[in-house]
């Protein structure tokens, strides 16, 4: 048996074929977060995938936002499926049980916690060495803590806890239990690019629950701090396993999410937060194998596989909760003629609700773990990974494009854009070594075409839901310039296809005035134009800095500190 997780910021990430997408991981479970949809927005091709039943939570409040799904193979089919953590989204028929103690909550927290679409938990059984197992999956996408509202601080430490009071419920009643997803908090300095610049990273609350949440957390630590910190780590007597860290319990660099606004993804500075937790008992007995895949793109995030020994018995039925049971797409699947005769007219609807299916939202739900260079404080508010989402759909026609053939719109943006990987590469093939962006290779990057161009880290910045979008830049210095910004288009002459640069006739000509970029002290590269967006004396301000994308401080290869305004008047 094997199951999946992964933030996929979007169920536009699958707009390629979700069945393809599904198919890729060869799993009898996936489990997406942040799916986006509303229950008003599901469309068919989503709800109803050919050798799967799905299960959805949605967000009842904010439309295109968070949001989980679980997709079973037909041979996997769960017995139970529920909505939320609390049971109050549960009809009477349909539930799993077992709510734990709840008594720590009120009817209105309660009710919160499963408002904004973020748990499915299926019930599944397995054969087990003389009779069926259960295992119980929670597929759940924990919030955020937006370090400008403190209620969500408290509200992530509530939904942990009812997670945990939950999982802990269902697991004293002699089910297996699996807790899989996006968690939003790095739990060790080894899941964490940067812990020294994270103040006080051990005292975060979240990191705190892991902890207890957790057993034997104590041989996780860094490999470098291992014996000096030794004593103060007491091993937890949590009743979950870690089960990438159980299996590679000291590799480092192992993150599963990066700032697709800082381009962070190419020099590999990110954080580890989504997990695939189980019970220790079948970690031990049943799990083959954990890892991650950072060689799958598509999503600020990448997914994290695990192999079980066990087989699972599929229930004959699907769950009331299951998106066949949807009145909107009740026998949908038998009414082959619909899809024989009205072909065109089914091309025209498909593309109507592609163009309605939200793609990208609040935006940093991340950057707590994932901009520690200016964690606080004046981080992006918004990420721009709808636009991420597109780059699977067009990997595949820009792998074909000659050089010659992609004189469309370029730009320096290209520069933070992540090496396009195809989905079928092996781990080996996408080492993080291959992911560091040479000059030249970049260059011919800019020649790519399509709305991934200026869209990837621009458009994105002014679309729909993202009014407020600000980018944060912090040079490599870190202090003393944190600007809230915007990206300028930066519009390259493509027609010189590999060259690189724009002559400074081409930006006289063409663009009436914007200066010619500097060069960046450390690389000797042209910088990339930004303006400051946020309120104050520097609002609409212009600057360069360094085109490279954000890493480690003592990463050659990632941004340097250069900075310089633009001088007024020229
Ligand atoms: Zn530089």
């Amino acid at each position: 048996m094997k199951i999946v997780t992964w933030n996929i910021n979007g169920i536009r990430t699958f707009k390629n074929g979700i069945k393809k997408s599904l198919d890729s991981f060869d799993a009898d479970i996936i489990c997406v977060q942040e799916t986006k949809v509303n229950r008003d927005l599901l469309d068919e091709k989503t709800a109803i995938v050919d050798g799967y039943n799905s299960y959805f939570s949605f967000s009842r409040g904010r439309s295109g936002y968070s949001g989980v799904a679980t997709y079973c193979k037909d041979t996997g089919t769960p017995f139970l499926a529920e909505e939320g953590l609390t049971g109050l989204l549960t009809s009477h028929g349909e539930a799993i049980g077992c709510y734990g103690d709840k008594a720590a909550f009120s009817n209105e927290e309660l009710l919160a916690l499963d408002n904004e679409g973020r748990a499915v938990i299926t019930q599944h059984q397995f054969i087990g060495i003389d009779r069926p197992e259960k295992l119980t999956v929670i597929n759940v996408y924990c919030p955020r803590a937006d370090p400008d509202k403190p209620e969500r601080k408290q509200y992530k430490l509530q939904f942990y806890r009812l997670l945990q009071s939950r999982a802990e419920a269902i697991l004293s009643t002699g089910s297996h239990v699996i807790i899989l997803g996006d968690v939003n908090t790095s739990h060790r300095p080894i899941d964490h690019c940067d812990p020294d610049d994270v103040d006080n990273f051990e005292d975060n609350p979240g990191r705190k629950w892991l902890n207890q949440f957790l057993f034997g957390t104590a041989e996780n630590g860094n490999a470098e701090d291992e014996f000096a910190d030794i004593s103060q780590k007491s091993a937890s007597e949590g009743k979950f396993v870690d089960s990438f860290r159980h299996f590679h319990p000291n590799r480092s660099n192992a993150f599963t999410c990066w700032s697709t606004l800082t381009g962070a993804r190419q020099t590999n500075y990110g954080t580890r937060i989504d997990y695939i937790f189980s019970n220790r008992s079948l970690v031990e007995t049943a799990f083959i194998g954990v890892d991650i895949m950072p060689e799958v793109e598509g999503s600020d995030h990448c997914p994290v596989w695990a192999q079980l020994s066990c087989t699972l018995l599929p229930s004959p039925k699907y769950p009331p909760l299951c998106t066949h049971h949807m009145p909107e797409f009740t026998g949908r699947q038998q009414k082959l003629s619909r899809f024989l005769v009205k072909v065109s007219e089914k091309q025209n609807i498909s593309k109507e609700s592609e163009e309605r299916l939200p793609g990208s939202q609040d935006a940093g739900e991340i950057r707590e773990n994932l901009n520690p260079l200016v964690h606080g404080e004046n981080v992006a508010k918004k990420r721009p990974t709808d636009r991420e989402a597109e780059t699977i759909a067009h990997k595949a026609k820009r792998s074909k494009l000659t050089k010659t053939e992609s004189k469309q719109k370029g730009s320096l943006l290209a520069f933070f854009k992540p090496k396009q990987t195809p989905m079928n590469m092996s781990p080996k093939q996408a080492e993080y070594s291959d992911r560091g962006r040479g000059a030249e290779s970049s260059g011919c990057q800019i020649t790519k075409p399509g709305p991934t161009d200026e869209t990837d880290f621009n458009a994105t910045y002014h679309s729909g839901v993202q009014k407020e979008t600000h980018l944060s830049l912090v040079t490599g210095a870190k202090i003393e310039n944190q600007y809230e910004v915007e990206k300028e288009s930066m519009p390259v002459d493509k027609s010189k296809d590999c060259k690189k640069w724009p002559s400074s006739g081409f930006w006289k000509s063409v663009l009436h005035g914007p200066p010619q970029p500097p060069l960046c002290k450390s690389h000797n590269e042209p910088c990339v134009l930004r303006t400051v967006k946020k309120a104050g004396p520097n609002l609409g301000r212009q600057f360069f800095v360094c085109a490279r994308p954000q890493g480690h401080a003592s990463n050659p290869q990632a941004r340097c500190n250069f900075f310089a305004w633009v001088e007024k008047g020229k």
